[in-house]
């Protein structure tokens, strides 16, 4: 998505010799500088910085964080040259946290603009810690932790991930083919927040928020749900700092800010990613195989409530991306309109993983990731270099398969794959009222059961009901989790559903689908009696 920072940018003034230039504004991010050539020019500019998420700026007595996208000018023709960043004065006691290298003790540097933004900032008064891994130097910041968070177990979590990926991309220096990262250190700012989940990677850092809920608490034992998503979002952004920062879609080698950028590759850099997150929980012990298997299933499950999956392939929801958003929960018909590269970009990874370790001594999508990785020099990657590299280590039929897989919608042959690894499949009619509804529905905070999407060819559908509308009563008792009413109405029976919308009340009947009509949710199980074949397959699988 183009973010238009500029609408937050106000003030603009120019001067050389203490003297004011002429300022023109071009566009909505342009301004043109009356100014003499060869004499220092200072801008300046205030930005607004109220953004919470990862990708903004923010600014409170508390925090600071920015990203150099929300903040910094770009000198048109001198993006290629040094840029130096210096801080101002801070409020008492706060700490800075960047990757970006320092020069002196309030001053950074960057080779170029792209480095310049590239480096988001943590200011304030936070936790950190250090670690490294494969020795490569790493920090771990987080703010607004609760008072018992037990940061040594995260830190020691996240350096089990680390050290894992860093394995994977350049070997063991055991096995003598240890190369290190492109980069000399790396940084995790973490924001923890009463309620969010998200990453945003960058060369040698990230931006995460997480709701400090999902952070260890000293003395706790065992993973929880939240815990788990926290450390899946750790192991996709730190994995990302290969797969796209460097890596990357041959359309993203150099990046234009103003306009979109066009790629069909998403599936495979945000959706192999997804496959790998995950993975690395488990191979690096910190999930049990069982426990995976149960996100891999959700994974399933998601990616079957989208219908709109059936109207394009991954290849061009990557395309449509820049305004067909696939993380977007605040579009109420992308479920109907797109497929998400993530979700089944992620399973496309599994299908094309099991495909390749299914051969005998085969090799596996960790060979493939390897060789695109020396292949690209880490460097820009087509559609055709992928196909060529699965085309020489799967085989003629697996990259025709996987041409299909990403351009066709279609299902995948999960269910086949996964038996031969031990793994065992189950079809069950989906238990939950708005799943049989075909709908999605939130919670508000302050109760009452609010619709966010309507699945085409639902119930749902069929009775008018519509995202925004809240829901009210069903079978004339009062709800407030539309979940609450599941026992209430029967299979291939009315749903009489009380709704208000636009401050009017509105009745509504949807009919239940039948037992066999109804949409199918899919239970993943580790099978004990297997074949030895099978069973040695899922252990190299998910277990190194
Ligand atoms: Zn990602």
């Amino acid at each position: 998505m183009v973010r238009d920072f500029g609408r937050f940018v106000s003030k603009l003034e120019a001067r050389q010799h203490g003297r004011p230039c002429t300022v023109t504004q071009l566009d909505k991010n342009t301004w043109q500088l009356g100014c003499e050539a060869g004499v220092p020019l200072r801008l300046s500019y205030r930005v607004h910085a109220l953004d919470l998420t990862v990708r903004g700026a923010f600014l409170d007595r508390d925090r600071g964080f920015f990203n150099g996208t929300s903040l910094f000018l770009r000198a048109e023709g001198r993006e290629h040259m040094p840029h130096r960043l210096m801080l101002g004065d801070l409020p008492e006691a706060w700490q800075v946290a960047t990757a970006m290298p320092r020069l002196d003790s309030n001053s950074y540097g960057s080779a170029d603009y792209d480095e310049l933004v590239d480096h988001p900032f943590e200011l304030g008064r936070f936790w950190r810690g250090q670690f490294e891994a494969a020795g490569v130097a790493h920090e771990l910041v987080v703010t607004g932790a609760l008072h018992n968070f037990d940061g040594d177990r995260l830190l020691a979590e996240a350096q089990r991930i680390c050290e894992a990926q860093i394995h994977f991309w350049h070997g063991r220096p055991s096995l003598g083919c240890a190369t290190r990262p492109a980069f000399e250190r790396y940084v995790f700012l973490l924001n923890a927040v009463d309620h969010g989940n998200a990453g945003l990677e960058h060369r040698a850092s990230t931006a995460l928020m997480s709701s400090r809920h999902n952070l260890p608490a000293r003395g706790a034992v065992g993973v929880t749900d939240g815990h788990a998503r926290l450390l899946g979002l750790l192991s996709h952004e730190y994995f990302h700092a290969w797969n796209v920062k460097r890596m990357r879609p041959s359309e993203l080698t150099t990046i234009d800010y103003t306009r979109e950028n066009y790629t069909g590759l998403l599936w495979f850099f945000e959706g192999f990613t997804s496959y790998y997150d995950d993975l690395f929980l488990v191979r690096t012990g910190l999930l049990t195989p069982a426990r995976y298997l149960r996100l891999l299933q959700t994974t399933v499950n998601r990616v079957a409530r989208m219908p709109g999956r059936r109207l394009q392939g991954v290849a061009q929801a990557s395309f449509d991306t820049w305004v067909k958003h696939a993380l977007s929960s605040q579009e109420p018909n992308t479920p109907n309109m797109t497929a998400s590269y993530y979700a089944e970009g992620s399973l496309i990874a599994l299908a094309l993983d099991l495909s390749l370790r299914r051969s005998a001594g085969g090799p596996s999508l960790d060979t493939l990731m390897r060789c695109l990785w020396l292949r690209s020099a880490g460097g820009p990657v087509r559609e055709h270099d992928i196909l060529d590299a699965v085309r020489e280590l799967g085989g003629e039929a697996l990259a025709a398969s996987l041409a299909e897989w990403v351009h066709a919608p279609g299902e995948l042959p999960l269910r086949e794959l996964l038996s031969d690894f031990a793994v065992t499949w189950r079809d069950e009619p989906a238990d939950g009222l708005a799943e049989a509804l075909g709908l999605r529905t939130t919670v508000a905070a302050r109760g009452g059961s609010h619709v966010t999407a309507v699945l085409r060819d639902g119930a749902a559908e069929r009775a008018g009901i519509s995202p925004g509308d809240e829901i009210l009563a069903v079978q004339d008792l009062r709800v407030h989790a539309l979940e609450d009413a599941a026992s209430w109405v029967g299979q291939d029976e009315d749903c009489e559903i009380l709704l208000a919308r636009d401050g009017k009340i509105i009745k509504a009947t949807a009919r239940m689908p039948a037992a066999d009509r109804l949409p199918r949710s899919c239970t993943l199980a580790l099978r004990a009696e297997a074949s030895h074949e099978a069973l040695a397959r899922r252990r190299q699988w998910l277990v190194r």
